[in-house]
């Protein structure tokens, strides 16, 4: 017996992802619609929102470009609105806006503990506080939904400069494992994906030699994974059986220790 998977499992299903606009967002928003889902993109940066938006029309798809800053939870709220207005209820939330900014503790860096702490925990929380209902009504209307945040290998490892980023990733992945327990008996499966380095504008923003240097060292030694490396992850999540939910997904470069 054969079993035939649709080229495109997705259609009918309503995405949306937060930090759309560069790296891991970008190419999970582009491959999410190749699947057949609609898609509401969500970041700051409104030009390459409209660019993705309007590549994705190109190749067939449809999406919505919301500027937003998702620290900003009315500006969320109302993002929410219009997604439920012009693609209804998402089914899909791929909470996925970060930023990584390594430092030793005793430098005091105190505004980039919080821009970490306001972006990856509040952001995320800002996200889930808008979305949810929206999940819930739609999981038991076509019987699935998915939550799906973006930790990293970060949450489970140690690494010495790293310690703010590596605990807001540590708060995404075990609040995806208690929001799995309570989420799950109404059919929205919750994972948290943890990756390890992928080449994107996250590195752009670290501004700690050590950790600049330690990045270039393992760029020269080792193959970092591609954004599009994780967005097929993404669409494989969200494409398996209503019964299947993977909780958590670490996905590492195969030449990267740990
Ligand atoms: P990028 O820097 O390429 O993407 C970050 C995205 O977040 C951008 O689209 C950015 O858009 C958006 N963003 C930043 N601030 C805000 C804000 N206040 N409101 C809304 N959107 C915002 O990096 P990645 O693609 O690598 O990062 C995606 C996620 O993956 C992050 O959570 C990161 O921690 C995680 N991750 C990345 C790894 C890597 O090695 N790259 C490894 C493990 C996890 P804009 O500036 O337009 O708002």
């Amino acid at each position: 017996m054969t079993t035939q998977t649709s080229p495109r499992p997705l259609t009918g299903r309503v995405a949306v992802i937060t930090g759309a606009s560069s790296g891991i967002g970008e190419a999970s928003a582009e491959h999410l619609a190749e699947l057949g889902a609609r898609v509401a993109v969500l970041a700051r940066r409104a030009d390459r929102l409209d660019d993705l938006v309007a590549r994705i029309d190109k190749a067939g798809g449809q999406a919505l470009a919301l500027a937003v800053d998702v620290t900003d939870a009315a500006a969320v709220r109302t993002a929410a609105d219009r997604v439920a207005a012009e693609l209804g209820d998402a089914d899909l939330l791929f909470n996925n806006a970060g930023v990584m900014l390594p430092a030793p503790i005793e430098e005091l860096a105190t505004d980039q503990w919080q821009r970490q702490i306001d972006l990856n925990i509040t952001g995320l929380m800002n996200a889930i506080a808008a979305f949810t209902s929206q999940l819930v009504r739609a999981a038991a209307e076509r019987g699935v939904a998915d939550l799906i945040n973006t930790s990293s290998i970060a949450a489970q490892n140690i690494f010495p400069n790293f310690a703010v980023y590596s605990a807001t990733k540590a708060y995404v992945t075990h609040l995806s494992r208690h929001l799995r327990v309570e989420l799950g008996p109404k059919k929205v499966r919750v994972s948290a994906i943890e990756p390890g380095i992928v080449g994107t504008e996250l590195q752009n923003h670290v501004t700690d030699q050590g950790a600049l240097e330690w990045l270039e060292g393992s760029k020269q030694t080792l193959e970092w994974l591609t954004p599009q490396d994780i967005a097929q992850t993404i669409g494989f999540l969200a494409s398996l059986p209503p019964r299947a939910n993977l909780q958590q997904v670490t996905i590492m470069p195969t030449g990267q220790p740990s």
